[in-house]
């Protein structure tokens, strides 16, 4: 090692660091804000077609809750989430299929998609 040398490439090195992290930082901070307005949006989104549902149907708040219940329950945890979707076999060939994919990896064939498949 040359004394002297170190220090400076330390420091531009730590510097390169810093400025990644401060970009990382920044990027972080914009995909939280996306991710914010996402779901406030969707928030928005369920609470119109909530309404919509009580004006046309019989349904109730009281149903509204007691489905939110029901579906929570289905793990057997009531935590306020839903679970992720168990793996499931492919139709055709009865692989384990990937999830969000139209298509089989193993044998191509088309799967239909779950609308709320997590
Ligand atoms: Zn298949």
């Amino acid at each position: 090692m040359i004394f002297g040398t170190s220090l400076p490439v330390n420091t531009t090195a730590a510097r390169l660091d810093a400025s990644d992290a401060r970009t990382t930082a920044r990027e972080a901070k914009t995909e939280v804000e996306q991710l914010s307005a996402s779901v406030e949006r969707l928030m928005l989104l369920t609470e119109a077609l909530w309404q919509l549902v009580k004006e046309r149907t019989e349904c109730t708040d009281d149903d509204l809750i007691q489905r939110i219940h029901d579906i929570d329950l289905e793990d057997g945890k009531l935590d306020g989430r839903k679970s992720k979707t168990p793996p499931r076999p492919c139709p055709h060939c009865q692989r384990i299929l990937s999830k969000h994919r139209a298509l089989c990896l193993f044998c191509g064939k088309p799967v239909d998609l779950l609308p709320f498949e997590r």
